[in-house]
């Protein structure tokens, strides 16, 4: 219902979607020996996925990184419920930037 993008590339990092409990959140995480632009498109990473309930708070982040290289991004739970209110009031899947990790952000 909604898609976390880089805010360099607009490459997009995660995926939202309606969950009983909450939001799920799925994301793919490059590993850090893959080579941004592999020619052979062969790409060494995990994936993460999280559950973001009632009872995470706003600042409650993970980081992630664009498989381009840009680095330190990060993905709060208020990225995640902006994302979602929006998809519920409009019906429309929503694109957020991710914000750049700062010396602000709460681990
Ligand atoms: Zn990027």
């Amino acid at each position: 219902m909604g898609e976390l993008v880089c805010p360099d590339c607009n490459n997009v990092m995660a995926r939202l979607f309606d969950a009983p409990d909450g939001i799920a959140v799925s994301a793919w995480i490059p590993a850090a020996a893959s080579a941004p632009g592999d020619p052979n498109g062969r790409r060494v990473g995990w994936t993460f996925f999280a559950m973001i309930d009632d009872s995470m708070p706003d600042e409650e982040s993970a980081p992630l990184k664009c498989w381009r290289g840009h680095d330190h991004l990060v993905v709060t739970a208020r990225d995640c419920r902006t994302a979602a209110a929006a998809y519920r009031s409009t019906g429309r899947k929503k694109r957020v930037p991710l914000s750049p990790m700062g010396p602000d952000t709460v681990r």
